[in-house]
């Protein structure tokens, strides 16, 4: 994967983001202030302008500006949350023009640890986390399998989705929504919703690479 195929993954993230901007929205508006879709597009589009001003020359600079760009653009929990996540992704990997998927996994698992640090969230706990944590588990174990990036991709993928159905069941303890108590009980969280969408953005960009070779 080379810089290209990561400024390629961002800018499907935009476009996902945007499409799905009022799904977010109503799902944070259920548990808790209706600002989750328009906090993550407003932030994406500023990340797009970003990277063609600047043109990124790694995928390690790619996310890193991504996730300096959210933390300034973004407010609410989520953008500290995803902005720290591409942040310490991008400082996980090398510093090279290309990299493999134990590189990747390497550095998912790396965003895990620095929203799980910032957030102080745990499994179960209803947030991103609950996505984000089995997404890069599966990845870390496909790349130790050898698999095929496509296949990793999608595992993750698979599991990110298992992981957001699972919240529904849960109750908030961490962010606005915890202020709902029980009453969160019920609804899916915007956050594993949109880390959901973030991951198939990388699928469908895996997906794209592999066919053009
Ligand atoms: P805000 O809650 O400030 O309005 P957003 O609506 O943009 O911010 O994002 C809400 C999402 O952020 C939640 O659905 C949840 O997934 C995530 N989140 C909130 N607090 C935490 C936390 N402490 N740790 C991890 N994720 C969190
Ligand atoms: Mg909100």
């Amino acid at each position: 994967m080379d810089t290209d195929f990561f400024r390629a993954w961002i800018t499907r993230v935009a476009k996902a983001i945007e499409a799905d901007r009022a799904r977010l929205t109503e799902l944070d508006a259920a548990i808790g202030d209706g600002d989750h879709g328009t906090n993550l597009d407003r932030g994406f589009a500023a990340v797009l302008r970003v990277l063609d001003t600047t043109a990124p020359s790694t995928p390690s600079t790619v996310l890193s500006l991504t996730g300096t760009t959210l933390i300034s653009k973004v407010g609410g929990a989520s953008g500290p949350l995803y902005g720290t996540a591409f942040r310490r992704a991008g400082n996980a990997l090398p510093d090279a023009p290309e990299i493999d998927l134990r590189d990747l996994a390497a550095a998912l698992e790396a965003a895990v640890a620095a929203v799980r640090k910032l957030g102080a969230a745990r499994d179960g706990d209803k947030t991103m986390v609950d996505a984000l944590a089995p997404a890069a588990a599966a990845l870390s174990r496909a790349a130790e399998e050898g698999a095929a990036l496509p296949d990793a991709v999608d595992a993750a993928v698979a599991a990110a989705e298992a992981g957001a159905q699972a919240t529904v069941g849960m109750q908030a303890s961490k962010g606005r929504a915890s202020y709902l108590g029980p009453r969160s009980v019920g609804h899916l969280d915007p956050g594993a919703a949109s880390t959901v969408l973030i991951l198939t953005a990388l699928r469908d960009t895996a997906r794209a690479a592999a066919e053009s070779e």
